[in-house]
């Protein structure tokens, strides 16, 4: 049988699973997100390109909660993520309510983060079973269906010392689905990779966006990636949204000066 990916949720098939709704977001004075709005629909693979400091990283933090906004409400297929509500009221979410709604929510970081004393299998099976509460058993067979997945089947007893930078991304990748979550944020998963390394990442989340229903939501400076598995591309500036659109509309025909430019740079 083949590994099934996400966690299958009709009632939002199609619907919207990520919202941002007037969410700013400040470092000091500095406003990184400026009353930000955007949604990422059920199953559409979203990628968010823009000049560095844009604000991109930002977003992807803030679902990881690893940051909280200081506007604003972000919610998560229908629950909210910065807020809990209690007698009727909305309050800043608790550390239970969030840990709850971010199982929603994988994440794929620059640097691969593996386990380092754990072998590849162990990287994979270590959440489902102390996370999720999954059987030994069960969390090895999906991991093993997932290493095979990401090309790395014959892989399962290495440490991650053992592999090329480009494998251990492809672990992170499984490790971050056997998780089962509804999205996948991708964080420049390539930008810390040695460049021959880079196509055997991308292709194997090229294959996933293509065969799978998972939401993806991506920050890339790989703008052949974000052109191939994009439905919709939003262009950052200054923590604003300036243009947004299915990639055909925004590599050849942008509308905005600043997308033109930025382009320009790194095409
Ligand atoms: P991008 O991903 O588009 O390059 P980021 O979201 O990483 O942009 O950063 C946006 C802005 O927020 C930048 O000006 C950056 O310096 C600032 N910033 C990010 N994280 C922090 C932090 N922890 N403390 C202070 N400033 C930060």
């Amino acid at each position: 049988m083949a590994t099934e990916i996400t966690t299958p949720n009709p009632a939002v098939d199609g619907g919207e699973l990520i919202r941002f709704d007037n969410v700013t977001k400040r470092f000091g004075t500095n406003t990184v997100l400026d009353n930000l709005d955007f949604t990422v629909a059920s199953g559409k693979h979203v990628t968010l390109i823009g000049p560095s400091g844009s604000g991109k990283t930002t977003i992807l933090r803030l679902l990881m909660t690893l940051l909280r906004p200081e506007e604003g409400t972000i919610t998560v297929d229908g629950d909210y993520l910065t807020h809990e509500s209690k007698n009727g009221k909305l309050i800043p979410a608790g550390e239970k309510h969030t840990r709850e709604v971010r199982k929603k929510i994988g994440m794929v970081f620059q640097q691969f983060n593996l386990f380092p004393n754990m072998r590849v299998l162990r990287n994979v099976t270590e959440a489902p079973v102390h996370v999720l509460g999954m059987g030994k058993e069960e969390a090895e067979e999906r991991a093993r269906g997932l290493l095979d997945l990401v090309g790395l089947g014959d892989k399962c007893d290495a440490y991650p010392t053992q592999l090329s930078g480009g494998q251990q991304q492809r672990v992170a990748i499984a490790r971050a689905l056997a998780m089962r979550p509804q999205v996948l944020l991708l964080d420049e998963v390539t930008s810390a990779l040695d460049p021959e390394l880079v196509a055997g990442v991308l292709d194997v989340l090229r294959d996933l966006a293509h065969t799978t229903d998972i939401t993806m939501l991506c920050v890339t400076h790989e703008m052949n990636f974000a052109r191939d598995i994009s439905d919709d591309v939003l262009m950052f500036d200054a923590g604003r949204v300036i243009e947004s659109g299915p990639p055909e509309k925004i590599f050849s025909d942008p509308e905005h000066e600043r997308t033109r430019e930025f382009l320009s740079a790194v095409l």
